[in-house]
């Protein structure tokens, strides 16, 4: 099963693609995981997209489907895997067909969050993230039963340096420009489904039926 989980930042894809990844043993493949890991590590490829990605652009295409080439290959993801924000621009997109046409590999499904900018906005700004294990925390919505402590693996919690207000903006504006067209783009090749990403656990559940009546 091969799935692209496409929205805005904020949306709810990385909760919803932890939850899929526990239902259905696929891996989640997040290139936005991937690089700040890189980030962190500060190696080559890290000190190449910091700048980029403290800035809340896009990060070179070439290097994206370098890592994307690389996972994929890897053993767990022979029985499928879920894609979180990649591809980002149709460029990325051709690049994956092409890819799996040359693997002989095709996606089942495109997931679009569909969620109002406003609500995206006070998501990310309260949005707080494990440094161990990445998961995800609201401030408003879903705090932590301690502050600056994941309640999972009592990793300390930070805010992204891409969450911080003044890159918000920018990031919804990257996505309504070079991200929103891949809404056409799949549903041209029919592989898309709407999904209303208001509350994560609903966007969890519509997926997980569309997903449970593949088998049938
Ligand atoms: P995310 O965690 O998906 O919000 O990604 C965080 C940042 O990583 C983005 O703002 C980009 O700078 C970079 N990034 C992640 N995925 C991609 C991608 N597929 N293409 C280009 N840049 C990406």
């Amino acid at each position: 099963m091969k799935l692209i989980l496409l929205g805005p930042p904020g949306g709810g894809k990385g909760t919803v693609a932890k939850k899929l990844r526990a239902e259905f043993n696929i891996p989640i493949i997040s290139t936005g995981v991937i690089l700040r890991e890189a980030v962190d590590k500060k190696n080559k490829l890290g000190i190449e997209v910091e700048n980029i990605m403290r800035k809340g652009s896009l990060v070179p295409d070439h290097i994206v489907m370098e890592i994307i080439k690389e996972r994929i290959k890897q053993e767990d993801c022979k029985n499928g895997y879920i894609f979180d924000g990649f591809p980002r621009n149709i460029e990325q997109a051709n690049s994956l067909e092409k890819l799996n046409k040359e693997l002989n590999e095709y996606i089942d499904y495109v997931f679009y969050f569909e969620i109002p900018f406003s609500e995206i906005i006070k998501r990310l700004s309260n949005r707080r993230v494990c440094r161990k294990c990445s998961t995800n925390y609201n401030l408003v919505f879903n705090p932590p039963k301690k502050d600056n402590t994941c309640d999972i693996c009592n990793g300390e919690l930070y805010q992204r340096e891409d969450d911080k207000e003044e890159t918000i903006q920018h990031r919804l504006e990257v996505f309504a420009k070079q991200t929103a067209p891949l809404k056409k783009y799949y549903k041209e090749k029919k592989l898309l489904k709407v999904i209303d990403a208001n509350l994560s656990k609903n966007a969890f559940l519509a997926i997980k039926k569309i997903l449970q009546g593949m088998h049938k």
